[in-house]
């Protein structure tokens, strides 16, 4: 079993899941129906640091080709991500 963030254990980022939670079973229904405001990222900011996979509640960012690529099926609106990109690539928008 991989080791939570929470549990002081010394782990590498090969130790954390690659994809989001849902891919990872940790979700099993869409559940964003009710989001009113959504992250969009600006890919020509992004760096790929993973801060925002790190902090996303649900779990539900992953990083391919060192850009964020969020999950709408399963991102609710929180906006943590978009406070936590020092980059400020992540852009919070009406859902539409
Ligand atoms: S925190 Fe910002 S720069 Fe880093 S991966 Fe997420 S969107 Fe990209
Ligand atoms: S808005 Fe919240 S749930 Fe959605 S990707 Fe960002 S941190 Fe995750």
């Amino acid at each position: 079993m991989k080791p939570y963030l929470r549990e002081k254990k010394n782990f590498g980022f090969s130790d954390i899941p690659e994809s989001t939670s849902f891919e990872a079973g940790y979700l099993v229904s869409v559940n964003s129906g009710w989001r009113s405001i959504r992250p969009v990222v600006n890919m020509e900011k992004c760096v790929g640091c993973m801060q925002c996979y790190l902090y996303c509640p649900d779990g539900v960012i992953s990083v391919e080709n060192k850009k964020a690529v969020i999950d709408y099926n399963f991102c609710k609106g929180c906006g943590i991500c978009h406070k936590i990109c020092k980059l400020n690539a992540i852009e919070m928008e009406a859902e539409r």
